[in-house]
């Protein structure tokens, strides 16, 4: 049986004062992401490596900066919408990984929460959704606390009648 694979990336600066919203869960932080959205750099790397498998665009594409319905948009709604493209052009989503590249926070506490939200709105099991922490090292832009760095990839398989 055929299927896709889509990557994605995004990266998002640290703006002070929290809650840091990643994986469509708020984390306790003294930072937060900034972005046109809520910032959710995970969200936003699964996004584009859904709609990279489905050949449907990009999410700057589907989601401009110029529309104020964005604004502060929930990014779990803007994964959701993705899957519904992904849908039209008949795929859905099997298996997403996600590695997150970050000095702060550790995400171990919160992995569950994430893969639980993130699964829901890809329409797909918890154990369908891994996500994964690195640091940088303490290299860079990334060591320094400037931002967040988020690399996702998606399989997608043909819906049930399609293909
Ligand atoms: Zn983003």
């Amino acid at each position: 049986m055929a299927t896709r694979c889509g990557i994605g990336y995004d990266s998002h600066r640290f703006a002070a004062g929290g809650p840091l919203r990643l994986g469509g869960v708020s984390i306790p932080a003294e930072v937060s992401l900034s972005g046109h959205s809520d910032g959710d750099a995970v969200a936003h790397a699964i996004t584009d490596a859904v709609l990279g498998a489905a050949g449907a665009g990009d999410i700057g594409e589907l989601f401009p900066d110029s529309d104020p319905a964005n604004h502060r948009r929930d990014s779990l709604d803007m994964l959701r919408v993705a899957v519904q493209r992904a849908a039209t052009h008949g795929w859905r989503p099997a298996h997403v990984d996600v590695t997150v590249i970050a000095e702060q926070p550790r995400l171990a506490p919160h992995r569950a929460a994430m893969r639980a939200a993130l699964a829901a709105a890809l329409g797909i099991d918890a154990d369908a959704v891994s996500v994964k922490g690195k640091t940088n090292e303490g290299m860079g832009w990334i060591g320094r606390g400037e931002g967040i760095a988020c690399i996702a990839v998606a399989t997608l398989e043909p819906r049930d009648g399609a293909r």
